[in-house]
């Protein structure tokens, strides 16, 4: 074959070609070890009520620990999960995890919120995305209640009849369904409104503008109006200054989650208090 490929064959013994694939194929194999080996683990990142200065939920964001890597953040594998269609297991495995550990808190008596679990469009296009959530809050005798689903606006848009029809399912479980990173898609109002969403999660690209110019800010109360008006409640993801926290709480923002707030968290802390300590708003 290389032979009648002519001039174009250096193509494909290009040694960056060829180390560039080698290692992709090397990182895919890992992963796939990872997952059949279960070295993932999953923190926990707090958003809270601006009102009360309470937790009202905690957003679950997996981790790979990785032997010799160390503690990998999903930013350096999930889209190749995505792309290779691990993440359809990998979504399974953070599923269980989650509700594992919500069991785990139950029993404790320890902290008693809502978690919420990231979802990819391809486990929505590829696996009975409904019923895998009903069979594992049943497994692990998990209120439907405990249980929010996050999905981007761009899986919501790409979606197809079945995916409307998993998440009115989903909704009829009790589950509460978010919007995530709002304003970074081309969702329609309509779209929103007909999908029944819960809470909309507006992009941290947002909440780095406001107080930097009014446009910013006149643009984050235009959303909180129209969700409002639609029943839904707003959180602001990456809050990481005081002053941010100052204006989306003059804006009427619901929620907001940020570094300033806290960092994702081990589970191991909320044993300790730690989580209880943390989830104070600064004043
Ligand atoms: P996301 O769902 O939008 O999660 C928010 C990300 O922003 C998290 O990054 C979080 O650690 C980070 N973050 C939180 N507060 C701040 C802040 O104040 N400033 C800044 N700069 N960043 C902040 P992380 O954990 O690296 O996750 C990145 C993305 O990976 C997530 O974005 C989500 O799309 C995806 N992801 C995480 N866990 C899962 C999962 O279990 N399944 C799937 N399918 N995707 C996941
Ligand atoms: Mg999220
Ligand atoms: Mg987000
Ligand atoms: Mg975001």
């Amino acid at each position: 074959l290389a032979k009648t490929s002519g001039k174009h064959t250096y193509r494909f013994f290009d040694p960056k070609f060829y180390d560039a694939l080698r290692n992709r194929l090397q990182r895919e194999a890992d992963l796939r070890h990872a997952i059949e080996h279960d070295q993932f683990v999953i923190h926990y990142q707090p958003r809270i009520d601006v009102k009360t200065g309470r937790t009202s939920s905690m957003e679950a964001l997996v981790r790979w620990a990785h032997p010799t890597e160390g503690i990998l953040q999903p930013g350096s594998f999930i889209d190749l999960a995505e792309e290779t269609g691990l993440v359809v297991q990998l979504g399974q495995l953070v599923l269980d995890k989650v509700c594992a550990q919500i069991a785990h808190w139950t029993r404790t008596g320890d902290v008693m919120v809502p978690v919420s679990v990231n979802v990819s469009s391809r486990q929505f296009n590829e696996a009975d995305i409904s019923r895998i959530f009903r069979e594992a809050l049943a497994r692990h005798g998990v209120d439907a209640r405990l249980v929010e689903v996050e999905l981007t606006e761009a899986t919501m848009m790409n979606g197809d009849q079945d995916i409307n029809s998993a998440l009115h399912d989903m909704h009829k479980q009790g589950l509460t369904l978010l919007v995530d990173d709002f304003g970074t898609g081309y969702s329609s109002l309509a779209k929103l409104q007909q999908l029944d969403f819960d809470v909309l999660k507006v992009d941290r690209a947002f909440t780095r503008e406001l107080g930097r110019s009014d446009q910013g800010n006149v643009f984050f109360q235009a959303i909180i109006t129209m969700a409002h008006a639609l029943g839904m409640r707003v959180v602001a993801e990456g809050v990481e200054e005081e002053r941010q926290l100052d204006i989306l709480r003059a804006l009427g923002c619901d929620e907001v989650q940020g570094y300033l707030l806290s960092q994702p968290l081990a589970p191991t802390s909320s044993q300790n208090g730690l989580f209880r300590e943390l989830h104070r708003l600064p004043t």
